[in-house]
């Protein structure tokens, strides 16, 4: 078949700010580049980002470095971290967040006209570079308008559903235009995915209908590895009602600001768990709690902003001891801060911009005078293409993967704002390399027979138009069923029921049928997400049967306590020879005794 080609050394694949940060260094480095997204550009998933960006700065407490930042975030990943990508992130991160600076975004400032730094959850001093609420949206714009003039060429509303291979090299990729149905066939001496999560294989989630496991699909039905697919993140404030705004996002920042979570007596449950390793840095009265939210160096953080996975599970255990909200979540109250803070309303409405429209526009309620409702939402995924941590290449040559479906940094836990400098720190070193590997290529044979292939099947759900059942009604039941089995408490018996699951619904999937045509057709482009979803979700199970111990983000009430001899290895997951996926263990690397010593010298 004929397809409209084009030629690019690197192809980007995700225009977050992984993809766009990744595009405007190799585009420095002198090759051409080629960025796809699913949506159009500056619509992606970063722009939701809220909270802010982590960077040791050291703007509002001169004690931040590099070294506590590693730590911390060792900490929060309870040390099954790639702990060489942590070392980078927390070293390249500040200079990052100045570049982004210096290309025009505009942060809050500090009294001396320094970027201003907020707390946040599992950092030990305000770390969190931000613009209001709306981080996100100044680090997209920012980086768009940069790179808008490196000559990037941009394909919009272009989804890209096969990498193309030369024996073992990744040489292309085979997607599709979602606005007229229209295929493309991309040809690239390097690809670097950055198509961000697997939100929505599940049912509550803050993630939007981008978030399909895609790059985490492309990467292993290419041959490339994935890695900790069993630590996803629960968020633990999520909007609950009403029901039809379910699992949006309610920032960190509002704990950061001093927000509290009450149950429906009144009490700060917060205080009734406090994990050993954080009991030093954690205050055990609301007074110091309070005083370290509005800057007291001497105070510990207040029980609210310990890290995400162990607040989730607070909330739950309060729901299912039936101290839960009317709705079945908890309260978040900022409200309260009114006595504390001269124009206390107008300071909430400063600090927190969106958080006040969205839930005076979504829920009626003003955050201002009364709590809010929030409960755990599916919100991050820390598992994903297994990488270098210099170079950011997956273990296919030719496929480089950064940001969110990259995987390493985090562990089994992700601090907040730790993704957005995760994504500005590697996707410039996705760039950098892919732009060399790519000049160390001579050619890029593509073979047009993977394309037809990729083509023929994607056009497949046409020919059911009528007998087959429609791929919401598979999507639904997926999401469902991980919710339910595969959550936020885990156990054997459920996830193995919820393998079972996954072969009758991926048979469901391959017998889905669609109506009409291919011009701007959502329900087909629901149908070909299905095989990403459930390669994904296969993943995350098959994984999180494998960890049999409770660590961050995977908690099972089977295995409730951590267990050492998970500590220092990582499960990977690899298609087999006959398609089948398998699952192994590998060792952690020993890390240097200098990164050691980092880690004791800031317990
Ligand atoms: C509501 C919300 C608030 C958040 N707040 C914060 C915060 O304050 N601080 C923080 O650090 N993190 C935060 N996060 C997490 C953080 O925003 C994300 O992890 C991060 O932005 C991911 O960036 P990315 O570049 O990897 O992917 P994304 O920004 O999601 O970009 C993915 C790109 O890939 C494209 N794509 C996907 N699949 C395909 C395909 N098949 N073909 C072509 N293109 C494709 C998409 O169109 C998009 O352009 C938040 C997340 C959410 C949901």
């Amino acid at each position: 078949m004929d397809y409209q080609t084009h030629e690019h050394d690197v192809l980007v694949i995700g225009a977050g700010g992984a993809g766009l940060r990744a595009a405007i260094e190799a585009s420095a480095a002198g090759v051409s580049v080629g960025l796809v997204c699913k949506s159009l550009l500056g619509k992606a998933h970063t722009v939701m980002a809220e909270g802010g960006i982590a960077a040791a700065l050291a703007n509002v407490d001169d004690r931040d470095n590099w070294k506590v930042h590693f730590a911390d975030t060792m900490r929060g990943g309870q040390y099954v971290n790639n702990w060489r990508m942590a070392e980078l992130h927390a070293k390249e991160a500040p200079d990052r967040v100045r570049e982004l600076e210096a290309w025009g975004a505009v942060f809050d400032r500090t009294k001396d006209g320094r970027i201003l730094q907020r707390n946040f959850g599992g950092h030990r001093y305000p770390r969190l570079a931000h613009v209001g609420d709306r981080t996100g949206l100044e680090l997209i714009r920012t980086l768009q308008d940069h790179g808008i003039h490196q000559g990037i060429d941009v394909h919009m509303e272009c989804t890209i559903i096969r990498l193309l291979k030369d024996g073992d090299r990744v040489v292309g990729a085979f997607g599709y235009e979602r606005e007229r149905g229209r295929f493309k066939l991309f040809k690239a001496r390097a690809v670097i995915l950055a198509t961000g999560g697997i939100g929505r294989a599940y049912k509550i989630t803050s993630n939007s209908w981008e978030y399909t496991g895609d790059g985490h699909t492309l990467a292993y039905d290419a041959g490339a590895e994935l890695v900790d697919m069993e630590f996803v993140q629960f968020h633990p404030t999520g909007m609950i009602w009403p029901p039809s705004v379910r699992g949006i996002l309610v920032t960190e920042a509002v704990r950061g600001e001093g927000g509290v979570l009450k149950n429906k007596e009144g009490r700060r449950f917060m205080f009734d768990e406090i994990p050993d390793n954080y009991r030093a840095q954690t205050a055990d009265n609301e007074e110091e709690g309070w005083r370290y939210t509005q800057g007291d160096k001497a105070a510990r953080r207040p029980p609210e902003l310990l890290t995400r996975d162990h607040v989730s599970r607070c909330i739950v255990r309060e729901i299912k001891a039936g101290r839960g909200s009317p709705h079945g979540g908890v309260f978040l109250d900022i409200s309260w801060i009114k006595a504390r803070v001269p124009n206390g309303a107008d300071h909430i409405k400063k600090k927190l911009p969106s958080m006040y429209h969205q839930f005076k526009q979504l829920a009626d309620i003003d955050i201002t005078q009364e709590p809010m409702e929030v409960g755990p939402t599916t919100h991050y995924i820390m598992g994903g293409v297994r990488v270098d941590a210099d170079t950011q290449m997956s273990t296919v040559p030719g496929l480089f993967a950064a940001g969110e479906c990259a995987a390493g940094i985090n562990g089994a836990n992700r601090l907040g704002g730790n993704s957005l400098s995760d994504i500005i720190v590697f996707g410039k070193r996705a760039g950098e390399y892919a732009a060399k590997y790519a000049k160390a290529q001579t050619s890029t044979a593509v073979d047009t027979p993977q394309a037809d292939e990729a083509a023929r099947r994607a056009l497949e759900p046409f020919e059911r138009s009528t007998s087959g059942e429609g791929p919401y009604q598979v999507q639904y039941a997926l999401q469902e069923m991980m919710q339910d089995l595969v959550g936020i408490v885990r156990n054997e018996s459920e996830m193995q029921r919820a393998l079972d699951g996954l072969a009758p619904l991926r048979d469901r999937a391959n017998r889905v049928g669609v109506g009409g045509h291919r011009e701007y057709n959502p329900g087909w482009h629901a149908a070909l997400d299905l095989h990403n979803l459930l390669t994904v979700s296969e993943a995350i199970t098959r994984s999180a049967l494998e960890r049999r111990e409770s660590r961050g983000g995977h908690f099972r009430d089977d295995y409730p306590t951590k267990d050492a001899r998970f500590g220092t290895i990582n499960f990977v997951v690899r298609k087999g020879r006959d398609g089948q996926m398998d699952v192994f263990s590998v060792a952690i690397p020993e890390m240097p005794e200098t990164l050691k010593q980092v880690i004791k010298d800031m317990e």
